[in-house]
């Protein structure tokens, strides 16, 4: 029937649905997973490259004031080697060697000597009395002793003239007129702070010297807990690299780190993963609302359609419903009768078993809407129907055909055993009245031959059959026996 075809394809159109909603729900999920995922490796990358090209910066900018500080110390070495005898204190040609030199670091080093017995000089000294003793520094107990003569990057300390924090550079010079064991550089810190605060534009960084011992020589901003102390990590074989540190208790750090050429020292650069993820945080959170916002609206926008369809569905079925039976009493109406005897007597066909037809009218029924009114009629339509309904098993087949006129189908039934029905009906309907009326019903029968015998022709005995009833002087149950 298309009427059900249609239902079923709204059914299918709602699983169809579902489906989709499911399917892309979940692809909208995996895809935005996906997306995140990879922009957010795709953004730490891009945080570390950060991290390595600062420490480039900064490892260029270190090795180009140490560097300055290691030829100098080598020249004034030289010019010692080369004038035993004069004293570098008061000569006015190594001071001038000296000038130039600060004027190329613009005062950011500067250039003492310290001699056998630990006395501090300056350039050029006022006095031939030290400034101060070194004789405890670690820079000249290592330098003094050192094997080769390098320069000896020492812890910072506090110079005891200028009382600042300050790297010292140490350098072992050949003997002189002035007792001179070597030269030395100071750094001081605030001067490398003017260097690299520049890099620092977020407060998570940092920018360190670190020795290769892995002593801290500088650090920006200070820490006088990690400042002159070891940090512990493991450097790879590469002369740069990305390390991490989780510090037990506080934020997980990445370390980017450089070697400084030719000379033991590192330049590093420490970032906090928290830092480094804000920035993919504050695009990705209007990103996730937008991919949530997509995920609701697909979600409602399926949710819409499902519960429009269910609607027509189920409009569907009333339109059906009304097609098929009647509103007034209930039965099945005269279209929905005969397609449903039609299929009937398809599957009697197959299964030869006996099929009898039944047709009722009410007696005098022009009487009662002459006299009671069209209403009344209409009630009474109801009760009769109702028996009708009430007296049939539930394989029957019972509909209203025409105006007053009802029919019942008997699948599986002998002529006989459809009679007794049909006068079990009869005698029901007696109990009906209306006024001064008493409804009496007139039923033809007819049993269906088999399949040479139409529907047509077996509706045309059951017919003759009514019509013998009524003419036999009605309220009574007639069966065509021919
Ligand atoms: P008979 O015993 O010969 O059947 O007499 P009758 O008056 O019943 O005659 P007929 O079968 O021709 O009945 C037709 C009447 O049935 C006409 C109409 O007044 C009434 N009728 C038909 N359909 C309806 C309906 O839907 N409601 C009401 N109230 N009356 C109807
Ligand atoms: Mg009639
Ligand atoms: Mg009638």
């Amino acid at each position: 029937m298309a009427k059900g075809k249609t239902r079923k394809e709204y059914s299918a159109l709602i699983s169809t649905n579902l489906i989709i909603a499911i399917l892309g729900g979940l692809f909208i999920i995996a895809f935005s997973t996906v997306y995140f995922v990879s922009d957010y490796q795709r953004n730490l990358a891009a945080e570390q490259e950060r991290l390595r090209a600062i420490t480039s910066t900064v490892a260029g900018r270190a090795q180009s004031i140490i560097g300055t500080v290691s030829v100098t110390l080598r020249i004034l070495d030289e010019w010692c080697a080369r004038n035993p005898d004069r004293d570098p204190r008061v000569d006015p040609e190594f001071n001038a060697l000296i000038d130039v030199f600060r004027d190329q670091v613009k005062g950011k080093v500067d250039i003492k000597m310290v001699r056998a017995d630990g006395g501090i000089f300056f350039f050029p000294s006022k006095s031939l009395t030290p400034l101060a003793d070194a004789s405890d520094r670690e820079y000249f107990i290592a330098s003094k002793n050192a094997p080769t003569r390098e320069l000896y990057f020492s812890a910072p300390i506090v110079g005891r003239v200028t009382h600042k924090q300050q790297i010292p550079i140490s350098y072992r010079v050949r003997p002189n007129a002035a007792h001179a064991v070597l030269f030395y550089a100071t750094i001081n810190f605030e001067d490398l702070d003017g260097e690299f605060a520049d890099l620092l534009d977020v407060p998570e960084r940092s920018v360190s010297i670190v020795r290769k011992d892995r002593t801290v020589l500088y650090r920006l901003p200070y820490s006088e807990h990690i400042v002159g102390n070891r940090i512990d990590f493991a450097a790879s074989p590469r002369a740069y690299d990305l390390i991490e540190v989780y510090n037990p208790g506080r934020t997980r750090r990445a370390i980017f780190y450089q070697e400084l050429d030719g000379l033991p020292l590192y330049a590093m650069v420490a970032d906090s993963y928290a830092h480094m993820q804000r920035a993919w945080v504050k695009t990705a959170a209007p990103k996730a609302l937008l991919s949530l916002a997509i995920l609701a609206g697909f979600l409602l926008l399926n949710a819409r359609l499902i519960r429009l369809l269910g609607k027509n569905d189920e409009m569907q079925r009333m339109l059906e419903t009304a097609a098929r039976f009647d509103s007034l009493t209930g039965l099945k109406n005269r279209r929905y009768f005969f397609e449903r005897v039609s299929d009937e007597m398809e599957r009697a066909k197959r299964l030869k078993g006996p099929v009898t037809l039944a047709i009722a009218d009410i007696d005098h029924f022009k009487a009662v809407n002459d006299e009671y009114g069209h209403p009344a009629g209409d009630q009474a339509l109801k009760e009769i129907a109702a028996i009708i309904a009430a007296n049939v098993r539930s394989a029957d087949i019972a509909g209203r055909i025409g105006g007053e006129e009802f029919a019942i189908l008997f699948p599986d039934t002998k002529l006989a055993i459809a009679a007794e029905a049909a006068e079990r009906i009869r005698e029901a309907a007696q109990g009906i009245s209306v006024g001064n009326w008493k409804a009496g019903i007139s039923l033809g029968l007819a049993q269906w031959r088999g399949q040479d015998e139409s529907i047509d022709g077996l509706l045309k005995r059951a017919d003759d059959a009514l019509y013998a009833a009524k003419n036999a002087g009605r309220n009574r149950v007639v069966t065509d026996e021919s």
